[in-house]
């Protein structure tokens, strides 16, 4: 499927629930988070719809997201359901890692292919106020338990923030020496145009010179491990390219990746769509412009063995290629998405 600047759409980031476990300063909005009621979600059965229509028009890549994906109850049954859709080559899901340890080994069984771990500050009393109260014991904890589960890759993704965490961005990037993680550094999205949020942007160039001081740098995006959907076995397809620019410290076991979507806008190369839990096909994180599934989904019929009929597939193509097409080249920057709801 291309959108009409040619972009081909590969990637569907699914957002399962608008719940999260944590509440970190800066990605709840300031006057809160209206949590919708239960029948109002998704449910997996229309998810895994969903994706399979999405998989029939070319996209491969599946990531589930929230508010936070593991407080979902049963999520290892859609992991399981998502997996076994032809032509899904890779399901990843992102977390704030606090109930990953419980999960990380029935995840991996059930066809999860990859982790990105959100972690925002390695001390202790740093990490309890900026998630609100969250025990960073119970995040690296789950760290391990995704590398011994033996993921085909663990991202930590690290959004820097002026006067918040900067200080601690050589600390994360030392987390690469020693083990086979990715660790991102991800510039803040000041939403709007909130000067005060502004502030707290740290550019990527300045990361990477705090980076330089812990060791030797060599490029790595050759080496191809952090571009998404590293080859399952007996894929042929060519790998699925991400936003990270990737780097490796001299002997290191783990790479380190920028993602620079203020400084140097990917928008270019955007391949996604975003599903949010209330069932709207999201064209662009920051511009707007969505299609509401679940008014379809709800007024066609499932017939005959909970396979979809026609028309309810017809509709859902047709969604999927209408939200394509409303991807901007570029995006305005001036959308207020709500990151916990629509999943980052
Ligand atoms: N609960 C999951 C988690 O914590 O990873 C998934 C949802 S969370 C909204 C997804 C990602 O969005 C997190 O890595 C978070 O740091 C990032 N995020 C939220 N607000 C952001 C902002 N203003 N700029 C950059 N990243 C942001």
């Amino acid at each position: 499927m291309l959108d009409r600047f040619q972009r081909k759409i590969t990637r569907l980031r699914i957002s399962v629930t608008d719940l999260c476990n944590l509440y970190c300063v800066y990605c709840r909005p300031p006057q809160g988070v209206h949590h919708m009621p239960r029948k109002e979600i998704l449910s997996f059965e229309e998810i895994t719809l969903v994706a399979r229509c999405a998989a029939q028009l070319g996209v491969r890549s599946f990531r589930l997201t929230g508010g936070e994906p593991l407080t979902r109850r049963n999520l290892k049954s859609l992991v399981a359901s998502l997996s076994s859709i032809p032509g899904v080559e890779d399901l990843a899901m992102t977390t704030n890692g606090v109930l990953l340890r419980r999960y990380a080994r029935a995840l991996k069984e059930a066809g999860l292919m990859r982790i990105n771990i959100s972690l925002d500050s390695l001390q202790k009393e740093r990490f309890r106020q900026i998630t609100g109260g969250g025990n960073i014991e119970d995040v690296l904890e789950g760290i391990e338990a995704a590398v011994d589960a033996g993921f085909e890759q663990v991202k930590v993704n690290m959004v820097v923030m002026r006067g918040i965490n900067e200080d601690e961005v050589e600390d994360f990037a030392r987390l690469s020496m020693d083990k086979p993680l990715e660790v991102r550094f991800i510039e803040y999205m000041a939403f709007g145009c909130r000067m005060i949020e502004e502030k707290k942007f740290v550019p990527g160039q300045e990361v990477l010179e705090r980076i330089r001081k812990v060791g030797d740098l060599v490029l790595a995006d050759a080496e191809n491990p952090c571009r998404g959907g590293a080859a399952r076995s007996g894929r042929t397809a060519p790998p699925l390219r991400g936003p990270a620019k990737c780097y490796r410290l001299k002997g290191a076991r783990g790479v380190l990746g920028l993602i620079l979507p203020v400084s140097q806008p990917f928008c270019g190369d955007c391949n996604r769509l975003r599903l949010t839990s209330q069932g709207k096909l999201r064209a662009c994180l920051l511009s707007g412009g969505e299609v509401d599934l679940k008014t379809i989904l709800r007024s066609e019929y499932l017939v005959s063995h909970g396979k979809p009929s026609a028309s309810l597939e017809k509709a859902l193509v047709e969604a999927f290629i209408k939200a394509s097409n409303m991807k901007p080249a570029i995006h305005s920057g001036r959308g207020e998405p709500v990151m916990c709801q629509i999943g980052g």
